[in-house]
Formats: structure tokens, sequence, C-alpha cells
């Protein structure tokens, strides 16, 4: 399976959802992407009197699993319930939430007294320009190529001990290395169950990690995974290994690379950085601030290891700064107005 393959069968889309129809004139901020910290930002935003316009591609990270956990109030909710009363909520407030995918994003000429503007188009050819940007379009998830993985995202393959743990407790869990931070990820799957594998699958694994593995009763297998094994349900079953042999197992946790979704928003200059456990994301500040003026960042395409509600409380503070920032740009063109039509008025 190519690159591109394994995307494919990972990728979902949310149910289509109805698309408000883009604003005309300049709007105080597009939100560019329409998950929980896009949402949560919008949300702030609108409820700020701000003119706010998401753009979203309908296609969160999560889409492949059957319900949100970890997150007080809502656990077990499904991801595409969460996203469709957040996209509700947002249009209660006056924001506007569009269907369709930014393909470019970039500065514009600032307006007559001086505040930023930014242009924003879609893939349909529409153009939309804003005061500020909040971008908050995710990250992708990219397996290791492994025949058989892929399919079975977000359900019997698993990243995360606190969205999916409890659901695959007790069961017979593989965890198929990537890299270092596999071994951290194995001691939160012990906790979870005690019949744990550990397949190296070409990584290290020093001595003194394999005597805590085999303190705590994790098997190791050094003989590299060749393709995932299903029973005749579709169901995983196991992995087979170089050597032939099957090693039963219902679930495999894998730490996948971490991507952020930059694809469209190079023109906006904003600096990407290596972060932890094999992660890229923008490069951001308090608040999601960025280098780049009239920029902001939210959720998982700054902080890959945010889950929902840390992404959309991300969100909702990148929204909070972004209006406070208007507000000192209302303020100093109403200052200078003033200053223009009467040039003592302003100093009285
Ligand atoms: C399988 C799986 C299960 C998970 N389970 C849980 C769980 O149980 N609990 C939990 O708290 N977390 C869970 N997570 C983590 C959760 O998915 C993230 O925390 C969350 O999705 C991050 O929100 P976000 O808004 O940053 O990004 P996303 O939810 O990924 O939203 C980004 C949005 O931006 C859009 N977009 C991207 N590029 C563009 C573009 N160019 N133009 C327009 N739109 C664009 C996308 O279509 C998408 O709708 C899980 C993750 C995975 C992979």
């Amino acid at each position: 399976m190519t690159d591109k393959e394994q995307q494919e069968a990972m990728a979902v889309t949310t149910p289509p959802y109805a698309s408000d129809p883009l604003a005309e004139g300049t709007v105080d901020a597009v939100v560019i992407g329409g998950g929980a910290a896009g949402l949560n930002g919008a949300l702030i935003l609108a409820r700020s009197l701000r003119s706010v316009v998401v753009i979203d591609s309908g296609a969160p990270r999560n889409a492949r699993a059957d319900a949100v956990h970890g997150l007080i109030a809502l656990d077990g909710t499904p991801p595409s319930e969460i996203l469709r009363r957040g996209r509700e909520q947002v249009r209660q407030y006056g924001g506007r939430v569009v269907f369709g995918e930014v393909v470019s994003a970039e500065p514009a000429a600032p307006s007559v007294d001086g505040d930023l503007r930014f242009t924003v188009s879609l893939a349909d050819g529409r153009h939309i320009t804003a005061r500020r940007i909040l971008v908050a379009t995710g990250l992708t998830d990219v397996l290791p190529q492994v025949p058989g993985l892929a399919e079975h995202w977000g359900h019997s393959v698993v990243h995360c001990p606190y969205c999916h743990g409890w659901e695959v407790r007790d069961e017979p869990i593989g965890i198929l290395a990537t890299g270092p931070a596999s071994i951290g990820h194995a001691y939160l799957f012990r906790q979870l169950t005690e019949d744990l594998t550990y397949f190296t699958h070409g990584t290290d694994l020093d001595e003194d990690s394999r005597a805590r593995f085999a303190a705590r009763g994790i098997r190791v297998i050094d003989t590299p995974v060749t393709e995932v094994v299903n029973d005749e349900d579709g169901a995983l079953s196991g992995v087979r290994l170089a050597d032939g042999q099957v090693v039963a197992r219902r679930v495999l946790a894998v730490g996948p690379q971490m991507q952020p979704r930059t694809q469209g928003l190079e023109g906006l200059g904003l600096p990407v950085q290596d972060l932890p456990n094999m992660a890229r994301g923008f490069a951001s500040g308090v608040a999601g601030i960025t280098e780049v003026p009239g920029v902001w960042v939210a959720g998982n395409v700054t902080d890959p290891v945010a889950q929902v509600g840390a992404s959309a409380a991300a969100g909702a503070l990148a929204g909070a700064d972004i209006n406070k920032m208007l507000a000192t740009a209302d303020t100093d063109a109403a200052l200078q107005k003033i200053t223009k039509a009467s040039p003592t008025a302003a100093t009285r």
C-alpha cells in the first residue's frame, strides 16, 4: 500500500453537512479547520460579536472512532455529533461554517487605516478577506507500512490509551514499535492488560528496558512483523512475522508519525518545528500566537498530543486573544480617525 492509499484507507469525512454561504466583504476572522479547536475559537469570536467564518473540509482526525472518550460530560459521544453541535452553536451566534477546502491563505494589502488583511482561497475558486486568521487544521497520522494495519485504524489498531484504552482492556494487545516513544507507550498499555507483547519491528530496545519489560511480564519479539492477520469475520486476529509465525493478538497499539496539516497554508509563512515523539507542528506561543502578525494556531496542528478537550480549550484561548487584538486595532483606528479629522482633539 502506498502512502496515498494508506491515507485514503484511514481518512474518513464526517457526514456531509449544509454549508453556509461565504461572507461578502471583509470579516473579522477566518478560521481554517472546523474541528474542536477551530469551532471553539469561532464560538468565542461569534459570542464577542465578531464576524467569523469557519472553512472546513470535514475530515477530522478522529473520524474513524465510534466515540470520543476521556472528555467530561461528553464521554461516549460520537465525534460527528460533537462537531454537529459545535457548528450549530457557532451558527446560533451568527458565525458561519462553510464546507470547503482552503488551498491558499496569504497576507493582502492592509486597510487604509493600516489594519492587517489576509486573502483566503478555496478549492472551488471562491475567496474571502479576513482581518485575522486562526489555523486549526489538525494533523495527519502516518502508520508504518504494514499490510492490513490501516484498515483497522481507530478500532483494533489504536494509538491512545486514554481514547480507547478502557475499550481494549484485558485484551491480548501488541505494541508495534515505531521508535523510542513506543517504550513508554508499552507501560501505559500494560496498565490495561496483562497480556502484552512488544514487537520491536526494527527499532532499538535497550537492555534496561528489556529488563523492565520482563519485570512487568511484557513479552518481546524482535522478528519483524510482515502483515496483520484477520479472522474469517474480518476482525484483527494477530500478526504474521518474517519467519512465517503468526502471533495471536486482538489489538495493536501503534504510535503513528504525526504530520501537521499545512497544505495550502504555505503563503502564511508559519514556521514548523520538530516536537517530541516523531511529531511536527506549527510553532506557537501563549494562546496560540505565532510570529506571523495576525495569525494564530490551535489544536493538533501545533500540539499533536492535545485531545479533544485540550484542542477545544486552545481554540477558545486563541479566539479570545484574537478578539483582544481586534479590540486594540479597532481603538487604534478610531483614534487615528479622530486625529486625522481634528489633530488637536485626540490629545485632549
Ligand atoms: C482514531 C482516533 C481516536 C481518537 N479518540 C479520541 C478520544 O476518544 N478522545 C479525545 O479526546 N481525543 C481523541 N482523539 C484525538 C482527537 O482526534 C484530536 O484531539 C482532535 O481531533 C484535535 O482537534 P483539532 O480541531 O485540532 O483537529 P481535527 O479534529 O483534526 O480538525 C481539523 C479540521 O480541519 C479541517 N481541515 C484541514 N485542512 C483544511 C484545509 N486546508 N481547509 C479546510 N479545512 C481543513 C479538517 O477537515 C478537520 O475537519 C483521537 C484521535 C484519533 C486518531
